[in-house]
């Protein structure tokens, strides 16, 4: 590319020139805030995160987030050991009223199936040329929206550009489901923060009390059985 910018000595050249090196400085600042990376947080790990709806299986892939701490929650006992906690955090929970893009798509798939079958049907009933051209715009368009859900379907696409763009489904046609949630540890931090959340939200009184239960926790902990 470069050499056919050299071989270029128009006005144009010159500004795709001045864009290419402004580029460059855009990275060179970009690699300087980075810098300080080689140095980083101690307190911070990273949790691979699992979620997968219950519904039609369908599970993203891992997604990293970054922690400074693991804030763990208590029951209602008087003693608990911090490896029970740890165990409770890292248990598969469920999530209610979460959008499944794959549960919308096969809902979507259906209902134009359906549409596309009531048209055959009433193709056979209506006559005249003016509902022929309506009937025939509307197959036309459940046509093309069932191809390209299906494509989503088959290439696995559930973006948001996906579904919205290509395959016009607006936020309030999306399915919500229950999905399952699991977290693991995939990068340990230098130094572990654990925080114990000990607020307890008193639902006779509707105030926040403060759980006292003891929790005891060994010298060390192999963090193993809750890594990736
Ligand atoms: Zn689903």
């Amino acid at each position: 590319m470069l050499t056919t910018n050299l071989g270029l000595k128009t006005v144009n050249q010159r500004e795709n020139f001045l864009g290419v090196s402004k580029n460059d400085d855009e990275n060179l600042v970009e690699g300087g805030i980075e810098q300080p990376d080689i140095m980083h947080n101690p307190l911070e790990g990273l949790l691979a995160q699992r979620v997968g709806c219950i519904r039609c299986g369908w599970t993203e892939g891992l997604s990293l987030i970054p922690f400074n701490c693991l804030t763990v929650s208590l029951g209602r006992g008087k003693e608990y050991d911090i490896r029970d906690c740890l165990d409770d955090y890292m248990a598969l929970e469920t999530i209610e009223g979460v959008e499944c893009a794959k549960c919308t798509l096969l809902r979507t798939k259906d209902q134009l199936h359906r549409l596309l079958e009531q048209i055959e049907e009433d193709d056979n009933i209506v006559k005249g040329p003016q509902a022929a051209t309506v009937t025939s715009t509307l197959k036309s368009s459940a046509e093309t929206r069932l191809q390209a859900v299906q494509e989503a379907l088959d290439e696995e696409d559930f973006t948001e550009k996906v579904l919205s763009k290509k395959c016009h489904i607006p936020s309030k046609n999306r399915v919500s489901v229950t999905k399952s949630r699991q977290a693991v540890i995939a990068r340990t931090p230098k130094s572990l923060v654990i925080h114990v959340n000990r607020s307890v939200f008193d639902e006779m009184t509707g105030t926040l009390r403060k759980n006292s239960a003891a929790v005891r926790f060994p010298a060390s902990i192999d963090l193993g059985e809750w890594c990736l």
